[in-house]
């Protein structure tokens, strides 16, 4: 999510714990103790969520929620998945942590389960580690290990919070507090070809890194035709491409990885996280063929949790569940069809919906995300507004059609409830 809409324009944080479901100082509610005991990086929660099953949360104070994000296009099977669940015990009573100097069969049938779907040619490796800032923390060291300079990201592009991360990530106010940041990187314009090609000719760049679907930027996809540019320049400059599918891999686009969307498209290096462990922690790279496999050597990278049995089990389950339910052809569907009937509502308020499969923007004619983004929550939805003109919904991807009917036909009082007429 945006962490900007939840410090800044949350309208709905005046919930009213049950005092008696609490269990702690006598009087003290959730949200009071929230406050007194956690760092305020996030700002006010807008709510303190008790319970989950498939697409459903329940709050502390019993109220059903739709939950139309997935904690970010995280939970992929939705809440309390029996295969998940499963996974997670069977694993947890055999064995839960080993050190990465021991290796788990759950891990290395991952590995084996990734390269074989991301169509990864011969010489292709995983690395696992726990969130995607540190996938792309470890895409980001291997870059530097080309021995080039130069590193290349795109406007408005997120690729997370530590300092790797964060140094290619293009937004001024999560950077600036942190600076100096790790050097040497450069934004672009996304999009723009020839900017692309004039960063590229001096040959001295170690990698390009964009996102096929820029999420946090408000779901802005980016165009087959740059996506294909980007492939071709900085394989004529023997520059990586790296393709960060933490929001848009596992499915999400309906597809496997939103790149396979365009033939010919093969990064160097791709980075995961976010719905590989359908909300259990897990990060994972793939480095493309042998040329890039060797670029870090032993000994220098390495984490403790990553790629642990726990988290690899879980994310077997959830690629499992995904093939045995042909449950991308189902995100192809259902994607397609929210995505027309939303239009066919014909409200002036919305002006396009962007996005693939069940990653999707629906853009607004005027400022109101956070207004209907709070609106959709008293009403019972979860949806999240990564910036003022963009509602975002990354729901389960099992998600049905008739759950999300009930959502296209709220929206337009949705609408009318954050923007009264004449107030816009
Ligand atoms: C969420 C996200 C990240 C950061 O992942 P964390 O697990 O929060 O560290 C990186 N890149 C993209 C595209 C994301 O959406």
């Amino acid at each position: 999510m945006s962490e900007d809409e939840m410090t800044g324009t949350t309208t709905s944080g005046t919930t009213t714990t049950d005092t008696t479901t609490a269990d702690g100082a006598a009087g003290e509610t959730f949200e009071e103790r929230y406050r007194d005991a956690l760092l305020p990086v996030f700002g006010t929660p807008q709510k303190v969520l008790a319970r989950g099953e498939g697409v459903r949360v329940w709050d502390t104070d019993g109220t059903e929620y739709l939950d139309l994000l997935a904690g970010i296009a995280v939970n992929t099977l939705g809440h309390a998945h029996p295969s998940i669940l499963a996974a997670l015990t069977k694993q947890a009573g055999t064995l839960g942590h080993v050190s990465n100097f021991f290796a788990s069969a759950p891990q290395i049938e991952l590995a084996e389960k990734l390269l074989a779907l991301a169509e990864a040619p011969e010489g292709s490796a995983v690395f696992f580690a726990n969130s995607g800032s540190e996938a792309n923390e470890a895409a980001f060291k291997i870059a530097r290990r080309t021995g080039r300079p130069r590193v290349l990201a795109l406007s408005n592009s997120f690729h997370g919070r530590t300092m790797g991360a964060l140094a290619l990530t293009s937004k001024e106010a999560y950077r600036a507090p942190f600076e100096p940041l790790p050097g040497g990187v450069e934004f672009l314009p996304a999009g723009d070809e020839q900017a692309l090609a004039d960063a590229l000719a001096p040959g001295d760049v170690a990698a390009v890194f964009a996102e096929p679907v820029q999420g946090e930027a408000g779901v802005q996809p980016l165009s087959r035709d740059y996506l294909l540019a980007l492939r071709r320049l900085t394989r004529e400059h023997g520059t990586l491409l790296v393709l960060d599918e933490v929001q848009t891999g596992i499915g999400r686009s309906g597809h496997w990885f939103a790149h396979q969307a365009v033939e010919g498209l093969q990064p160097d290096v791709m980075t995961l996280a976010k719905g590989l462990g359908g909300g259990f922690p897990i990060g994972a790279v793939i480095t493309y063929g042998p040329e890039v496999h060797d670029l870090l050597q032993p000994g220098q990278h390495g984490t403790t949790f990553g790629g642990n049995p726990l988290a690899c089990a879980v994310a077997l389950a959830v690629l499992g569940t995904l093939l045995e339910d042909d449950v991308l052809a189902h995100v192809r569907t259902v994607g397609a069809r929210f995505t027309a009937d939303v239009l066919a509502l014909g409200d002036p308020l919305i002006s396009e919906v962007r996005g693939a499969g069940l990653l999707l923007g629906i853009g607004l004619t005027a400022p109101i995300a956070p207004q209907l983004a709070a609106a959709a929550l008293q009403a019972g939805f979860i949806v999240n507004a990564p910036n003022p003109t963009t509602l975002r919904l990354a729901p389960p991807l099992i998600i049905t059609q008739a759950d999300l009917d009930e959502f296209v036909a709220a929206l337009p009082g949705l609408l009318k409830t954050a923007a009264p007429e004449g107030e816009n």
